[in-house]
């Protein structure tokens, strides 16, 4: 079993949209800041002209923690895993974290891409990977 989000109504398509394979942010049509947890009103210019659209995925590490220890029932075959902070080129901090089995050595204000990682049909989550150096 996988921990859900709430269904509540102002994140729905921010979670339809992983579902779908895309990040998407909560975003001001009128100063086009975007910002996340979603809000009915623009927390720049408190417009109610929001809407969503598709975010770069792009962004740079600014903090991350490996947990060892699985605080609920349901994380006990996933731990340890890596929870990530991620500040995105749109000014949005998201949580994350990288995906499960991942071998990679993090470093503070290194770049990272996001990854959507289906749960199941239904059911996704933006993972953030590092970027490869070509
Ligand atoms: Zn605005």
């Amino acid at each position: 079993m996988n921990i859900r989000p709430g269904k509540e109504f102002l994140s729905q398509p921010y979670w339809r949209h992983l579902a779908e394979g895309t990040l998407h942010l909560n975003s001001c049509n009128d100063c086009g800041s975007s910002h996340h947890p979603p809000s009915p009103l623009c927390p720049k210019c408190h417009s109610f002209n929001t809407g969503w659209k598709p975010a770069s995925g792009k962004g740079t590490l600014n903090s991350f923690s490996v947990i060892r220890h699985a605080v609920h029932p349901s994380l006990a075959d996933k731990v340890p895993y890596i929870i990530t902070l991620v500040d995105l080129e749109e000014g949005v901090r998201l949580v994350s974290g990288i995906p499960a089995g991942m071998d990679v050595d993090l470093e503070v204000g290194m770049p990272l891409e996001c990854k959507v990682v289906k749960i199941d049909d239904e059911f996704a989550l933006p993972y953030f990977v590092p970027v490869e150096n070509d």
